[in-house]
Order: C-alpha cells, then sequence, then structure tokens
C-alpha cells in the first residue's frame, strides 16, 4: 500500500507531502519547501527510510529546502519539467523577495517530463506536465490508491496564480481540463496549499473550471 502525510511548511502553509511504501518503509518527500527538522522529524517518527526528493515547481515555498535536503541526505532531486529551470536560477532572489531564509542552489538528478513515472518501493506514479501556474510544473498522480498531487495547479475552489514570470491562463486551464481531468472524477488531488478535494468536486463547483 502507497501511503502519504501532508505536512504545511513554511510561511506560505505549503502542503508538502511525505509518501511512502508501507511494507518496505522507502520514503519520497514531495516539494520540501522549508522546515526540515519538523519534516526529518515526521520522518523519523515513521520510522521511514527517505530515499528521494520529487519537485512539482521551483517557487521558493515548495523547492526552498531543496538543496539543504539533498545535500545533507545524499538524496537524488527528482524534477520538476525543465521549464522551470530559471526559477530554480532564482530561488536565493526568491528567498529574498519573500522573507524566507536563503535556498541552497541546487541541480535536478533528474528532470521529468510528461508521461514519465516515478518509482517509490513497489509503486509507480505517471508524472503529467502541467503548465500555466510555471512552464515547468508538474504533477504525480497514483492510479493505485487514486490520488494526485498537483501542487499549484487546481486548489480546492480556485486555480493557480498565472501572473508570475512564465505563468499563461488558458495554458494553465488546458493543463486542468486535458491533463487532470482525465485522472477521473473520484480522484482525491492533494493541492499545494488548502484542503483536499476531489476532480468531479472541482467539475461542478469551481467557478474557474467548473462546466469543463
Ligand atoms: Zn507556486
Ligand atoms: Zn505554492
Amino acid at each position: 500500500m502507497l501511503r502519504y502525510h501532508t505536512h504545511p511548511v513554511t510561511a506560505f502553509a505549503q502542503n508538502c507531502s511525505i509518501v511512502w511504501d508501507d511494507a518496505t518503509k522507502q520514503a519520497a518527500v514531495i516539494d520540501p519547501g522549508g522546515d526540515l527538522p519538523k519534516l526529518l522529524a515526521e520522518i523519523d517518527r515513521r520510522g521511514l527510510k527517505l530515499e528521494q526528493i520529487w519537485l512539482t515547481h521551483a517557487h521558493i515555498d515548495h523547492a526552498g529546502g531543496t538543496g539543504q535536503l539533498a545535500r545533507e541526505r545524499g538524496l537524488p532531486i527528482i524534477g520538476p519539467h525543465p521549464g522551470d529551470q530559471f526559477w530554480i536560477d532564482g530561488l536565493a532572489q526568491q528567498s529574498k523577495m519573500f522573507g524566507f531564509p536563503p535556498a541552497e542552489p541546487f541541480t535536478p538528478t533528474r528532470w521529468l517530463q510528461d508521461g514519465d513515472t516515478v518509482t517509490l518501493g513497489a509503486h509507480t506514479l505517471n508524472v503529467r506536465h502541467c503548465p500555466g501556474h510555471t512552464p515547468g510544473h508538474v504533477v504525480f498522480h497514483s492510479p493505485e490508491i487514486q490520488r494526485a498531487f498537483v501542487g499549484d495547479v487546481l486548489f480546492a475552489g480556485s486555480i493557480g496564480r498565472t501572473d508570475f514570470p512564465g505563468g499563461h491562463h488558458q495554458t494553465l486551464i488546458d493543463s486542468i481540463t486535458q491533463r487532470l481531468w482525465p485522472m477521473g472524477d473520484d480522484t482525491v488531488f492533494i493541492p499545494g496549499h488548502g484542503p483536499e478535494s476531489s476532480f468531479g468536486e472541482e467539475r461542478v463547483t469551481n467557478q474557474y473550471v467548473g462546466g469543463t
């Protein structure tokens, strides 16, 4: 069984998720934006073996703790899509702009493309490229547990901002309707901020993408 626990980090209450294989305790952390001591305490408390970092996109609240965590634990950094290289290059500037602790620079061990997969123990998640909020944003989908980790693409009742450099509103709408909706109405998504919801619920009630 694939399991997960979502832990809000940083002043932006970014939903960092710890995912793990229940049988082997092999774990990955999605979007370690900061608050690393808290995250590592949670991982230790559950007896997990942290093996990978997965990134949805390179905004500071999602990626700020990545360089330090990867260096200290010797972990591979998987994702995001190469379209976010300029956000990675700008992490130091993002730290200053938003009052975050300085972010260590990093280079992804493996960039992700649409249609790729990531593996954790016996479990495989599908990668979809969902640009619009950032050009290199990806989401991680587990058909096995009907969950999708969607970062800042879609929220309960809202969608990601598109007013940052590289953002594009219609591209984001297309990502949601063409790449998230096909995962199925019953799929529950874990957004980058705020509560979980399902694609079916958003298709009906979300004012930005409802009725699509
Ligand atoms: Zn973002
Ligand atoms: Zn965010």
